[in-house]
């Protein structure tokens, strides 16, 4: 499972430079380049919106993921030792970007 790095810090998931979830898709089935994949659970933090309080940040976590061009893809998962996810003050998904995409 790689380790996450993540700077979306605008996602409901979002805990400390990573994310609270036990898993994650990245989307991108076409994608030719890091610009082409996306989080798709990403989910915009509102004001206003319940927080999780015991919010932890899972730093190993499986990575599904669509972006079959890439060369960590392996089917549908990605084998990366490390990965980042960036899109700092993203408002939706296209926003964010798998940072660690690798054309094969
Ligand atoms: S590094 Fe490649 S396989 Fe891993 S999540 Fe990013 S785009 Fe998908």
């Amino acid at each position: 499972m790689p380790i996450l790095d993540c700077s979306v810090n605008t996602c409901v998931h979002y805990a400390d430079n990573c994310c609270c979830r036990r898993e994650i898709l990245v989307e991108g089935t076409h994608a030719h380049s890091e610009n082409e994949t996306c989080c798709g659970n990403f989910d915009e933090r509102r004001e206003g919106c319940c927080e999780n309080s015991a919010k932890e940040a899972c730093m190993q976590l499986a990575v599904g993921c669509e972006a079959i061009n890439c060369v960590y893809n392996e089917n549908r998962k990605c084998n990366a030792e490390h990965i980042g996810i960036s899109g700092s003050n993203a408002k939706i998904a296209d926003q964010t970007m798998c940072a660690s995409f690798r054309a094969r």
